[in-house]
């Protein structure tokens, strides 16, 4: 982690506010993504290390870190992320399914705290997870 990124963190422990990731970044067009689809409260870019032929991620414009946080009135925000990764998917040709993912945590090896879902398709997946 570069210094900016763990300085940004402490600053947001701090000040009590939520600690701006890499994600904040692709937002603001900081940090160059291959963005799919952007509206007023989400955007949809293709992850840097995919897991499968079609991998994308959907974050919330609003930084919540993890779902665990969400609040009950973030229902309506978290209901147009997963309308979004239906309508992203479909553009996407992903017509014989898809996994979405949400990690949580620690157990959910969640890397960037920023709420995303992984939208997965383009081979048949698995079950149980790893
Ligand atoms: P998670 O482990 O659920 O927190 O997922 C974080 C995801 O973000 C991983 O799949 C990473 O490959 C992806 N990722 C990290 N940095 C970037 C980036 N700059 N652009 C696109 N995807 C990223």
């Amino acid at each position: 982690m570069c210094d900016e990124v763990r300085l940004a963190e402490k600053a947001g422990k701090k000040s009590g506010r939520p600690a701006a990731t890499i994600f904040s970044k692709v937002i603001e067009r900081s940090l160059p993504a291959d963005i799919i689809y952007e509206d007023d409260k989400c955007l949809a870019f293709r992850d840097i290390s995919p897991q499968a032929p079609v991998h994308f991620l959907v974050i919330p414009k609003m930084l919540i870190p993890r779902i665990s946080e969400a609040k009950d009135d973030d229902a309506e925000l978290l209901g147009h992320l997963l309308v979004v990764a239906k309508k992203v998917a479909k553009q996407e040709a992903l017509t014989e399914g898809y996994r979405v993912v949400i990690n949580d945590g620690k157990h959910g090896a969640q890397s960037v705290y920023h709420l995303h879902l992984h939208v997965l398709g383009g081979r048949q997946m698995t079950w149980p997870p790893g």
